[in-house]
């Protein structure tokens, strides 16, 4: 007998016979001698809904209210699935974020979970029950309500398997699992069995959404194994673990690309001592995340130039931003360049191995694709690339780093 905790998307308890889908699952689950926790996202398209209701009425919306609003979604389908499962003669009682004290600090919006009391929780496993949680929602010292971000019912069910002790985290999506690269774009890419947590953060960074980021820190940080697998299909899923020896020896587990890159590059910046702080600091100050940096060496007139990227949505306000300070710092002009996309190479094995990055660049050189800028950490290697170019560079790769599996047709998505 096992703790399981299960949490499906938005697809999954998109509409009425898919919830009774998953109440059959989560009953099966039961049945079969487990106690089960099941955490639910909203019906797909309702918190996309909530959040336009909220902007309609108001072109700034308070966060506080915006957070009442948006968390509803959970409350609904939470409610349903208690409903379903108990038609299908089994027990269940739905809890809401602030119900089980789901308590977060007060970054409406985005807040973090602190603790949980898991109590409540045990007490309704202990009648036999099937508990139902609502994802996403939490509520503050003070009371209120409040959202963990988009995505976030991803992190309150590992959080909730991590303060459950439970045996597994079964995530449940429309997709089968973790791809080396997304389906999409390469027909040959295929399902990982298992990743590492760290592999998992750098994918999810870099845009492959299966997963809320901060559901993977959370279950690195207590060491909680969460399967990736789809609602809609037996197939066991792809395992986020641990790392272990037979990861290492893998030199790239997967390739990640994100499209929405906007690319400043700041020219002939004095290179005085606080000058990044100026520029970076202001674009922080707006809440403006600054993807990829690169600040070349000073040049002989004692200058330099620094590049950066940022997503798309923020890029106007960034070129408002940068152009003032540049103007301040007096630097030369500032560029801006659209039409960017990412392109990663992960993988724990890099840590050990010689030459991947070589290798990269000559498969991107032979494709003819141009680098614009290069970043890498311990487990990543990123080049910026024209935007044109970037899926054939995401097939090259995954056939040269021996990613490829059978041809796929007629791929969902
Ligand atoms: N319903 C929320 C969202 O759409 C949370 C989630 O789906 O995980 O972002
Ligand atoms: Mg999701």
């Amino acid at each position: 007998m096992a703790l399981i905790v299960q949490k499906y998307g938005g697809t999954s308890v998109g509409d009425v016979e898919r919830i009774r889908k998953v109440a059959r699952r989560a009953l099966a689950t039961r049945n079969a001698g487990n106690d089960v926790v099941v955490v639910v996202s909203a019906m797909a398209g309702e918190t996309n809904r909530l959040l336009k209701l909220t902007n309609e009425i108001s072109r700034r919306p308070s966060e506080r209210e915006q957070d009442v609003v948006v968390s509803t979604g959970e409350q609904i389908s939470v409610g349903l699935l208690a409903l379903a499962i108990q038609e299908l003669n089994g027990s269940a009682r739905s809890f809401l974020g602030h119900q089980v004290r789901i308590l977060t600090d007060s970054a409406f919006s985005n807040a973090r979970i602190r603790s949980i009391d898991a109590a409540k929780l045990f007490d309704s496993l202990k009648r036999h029950e099937i508990a139902v949680v609502a994802g996403f929602q939490g509520i503050d010292e003070q009371g209120n309500i409040t959202t963990l971000g988009r995505g976030g019912s991803d992190t309150t069910a590992v959080a909730l398997a991590a303060a459950l002790k439970a045996d597994a985290c079964e995530i449940y999506t429309d997709v089968e699992g973790v791809y080396t690269t997304d389906p999409r774009v390469c027909d040959r890419a295929r399902k990982l069995e298992r990743i590492s947590y760290e592999e998992m953060m750098e994918m999810a960074s870099l845009g492959s959404k299966v997963l809320q980021i901060r559901s993977v820190e959370f279950a690195m940080k207590y060491k909680v194994p969460l399967w990736v697998r789809s609602t809609f299909s037996d197939d066991p899923g792809t395992l986020v673990r641990e790392e272990d020896k037979a990861m290492e020896d893998v030199l790239v587990s997967g390739i990640a690309l994100d499209r929405n890159e906007s690319r400043f590059v700041v020219r002939a910046v004095p290179d005085n001592p606080g000058v990044a702080a100026r520029i970076f600091g202001a674009l922080a100050e707006q809440g403006i995340v600054v993807d990829v940096i690169v600040q070349s060496p000073a040049r002989e007139d004692g200058r330099t130039d620094v590049a950066f990227t940022v997503g798309r949505p923020d890029a106007d306000k960034t070129f408002e931003q940068v152009k003032k300070i540049a103007e301040q710092l007096g630097a030369g002009k500032v560029e801006r360049e659209e039409g960017i996309a990412k392109v990663s190479i992960v993988g724990v094995g890099m840590r050990n191995h010689a030459g991947v990055a070589a290798k990269m660049f000559q498969v991107l050189g032979g494709e003819g694709v141009n680098i614009r800028v290069i970043s890498t950490s311990e487990i990543k290697i990123s080049c910026l690339v024209d935007e044109k170019h970037a899926e054939r560079a995401v097939r090259a790769l995954h056939t040269a780093f021996g990613l490829d599996g059978p041809p796929k047709r007629g791929q969902e998505g």
